[in-house]
C-alpha cells in the first residue's frame, strides 16, 4: 500500500527524471496520482518539475476542488480529472513535452506503425489527440476521445500524455513514447521502415498476458482505419505479411527495388544502361 508520504516522494522523483531527460523545460509538464478512492495528489502550478519538493503537492478531490496545499494545482488539472473519470483502472497521469515525440505531434504524424515489438506489447499504438488550447476545457475534450483505448497519446502541437496503474508505470510509458519517437525518426531519416506484419502483431498481442500487461483496448481489425467519434480500439498500421514477419514499407525506397527477388520486382537502371538495352534489343531485331 502506497502511503501519502511515499507517493509525494515518487512524484518528486518522476519530476526530477522528466526534467533531467529534457522532457520538460522551465515549468512545463504535470504529474498526478490517486490518493485513495476520493482524492488526488497533484503537482502545483508554476514550478519546475526538476525542483519539486514533497510539501509542494496539492491534494484535490475528483472534481478538482483543492483540499490541501499552499499552492494552486496544475494548470492542466482538467485533463488529469478527465482521465481519472474515464479510467477507474488508472492511478497516475504524467504529462510532458518530450522533444522528439512532440516533434511528431507538431508534424501531425502519429506513432501508430508496427515497428517495435516491445512498444506493441506495452503501449500498442500512440495516436494524436486533436489540437486544443492548453489549460482550457478543450484539452480534456480532445483527450477524452482516445483515453478509453490508449495508455499513451501525443497532443497535437503540444506534447504527450501517459497513464498507468501506478506512478512509475505511467512515467515509464512516457520514456517508451520518447524512445519510440527517436527510433522512428532515425528509421525515417535512413529512408525506410520495415513494418511488423499483422500476423506477428496478433501474436505479440497474445503474449501480453504472459508479461502481465493489460491492454486498455484491442487492436482495430482494420489496422488502417482511423477512429471516428470515440476510439474504442487501437489503430496499428501493420500490413498482412503472407508468410513474412517483416514487410518493407515505402515502395519507392531504392533498397526495396534492389532486394525483391519475385517476378513483380522492379529494377533500377541508369539512362545509359537502359539505352544500351534498347539498342541491343533493336540490333537483335535486325
Ligand atoms: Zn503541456
Amino acid at each position: 500500500m502506497t502511503t501519502e508520504g511515499s507517493l509525494r516522494a515518487e512524484i518528486v522523483e518522476v519530476g526530477r527524471r522528466m526534467y533531467a531527460r529534457g522532457y520538460t523545460a522551465s515549468n512545463d509538464g504535470n504529474i498526478s496520482a490517486r490518493l485513495g478512492a476520493e482524492r488526488l495528489l497533484m503537482t502545483p502550478k508554476g514550478v519546475c518539475k526538476g525542483f519539486l519538493t514533497p510539501d509542494m503537492m496539492c491534494i484535490t478531490d475528483l472534481d478538482g476542488r483543492k483540499l490541501q496545499g499552499e499552492r494552486e494545482p496544475s494548470s492542466e488539472m482538467l485533463m488529469h480529472l478527465e482521465v481519472y473519470r474515464q479510467r477507474p483502472d488508472v492511478h497516475a497521469v504524467v504529462h510532458a513535452h518530450p522533444p522528439v515525440a512532440t516533434g511528431f505531434a507538431v508534424a501531425g504524424i502519429p506513432l501508430t506503425r508496427a515497428v517495435l515489438a516491445e512498444v506493441l506489447t506495452t503501449l500498442g499504438s500512440v495516436p494524436i489527440a486533436e489540437y486544443a488550447t492548453p489549460s482550457t476545457s478543450e484539452l480534456p475534450a480532445a483527450v477524452a476521445k482516445y483515453i478509453k483505448a490508449h495508455d499513451g497519446m501525443l497532443l497535437a502541437n503540444h506534447g504527450a500524455l501517459t497513464v498507468g496503474a501506478d506512478l512509475f508505470s505511467a512515467y515509464f510509458k512516457m520514456e517508451t513514447i520518447e524512445h519510440f519517437a527517436r527510433i522512428s525518426l532515425v528509421a525515417r531519416l535512413l529512408g525506410r521502415e520495415n513494418l511488423i506484419a499483422r500476423e506477428e502483431v496478433d501474436r505479440l498481442q497474445g503474449l501480453r498476458g504472459t508479461y502481465g500487461i493489460q491492454a486498455p483496448a484491442p487492436l482495430c481489425d482494420d489496422g488502417t482505419s482511423a477512429p471516428t467519434v470515440d476510439a474504442s480500439c487501437q489503430v496499428v498500421e501493420a500490413p498482412i505479411g503472407g508468410g513474412r514477419r517483416l514487410v518493407p514499407d515505402m515502395p519507392e525506397a531504392p533498397t526495396r527495388l534492389a532486394a525483391s527477388p519475385d517476378d513483380e520486382a522492379e529494377i533500377r537502371l541508369t539512362y545509359r544502361e537502359l539505352s544500351a538495352l534498347i539498342e541491343e534489343a533493336v540490333r537483335s531485331l535486325r
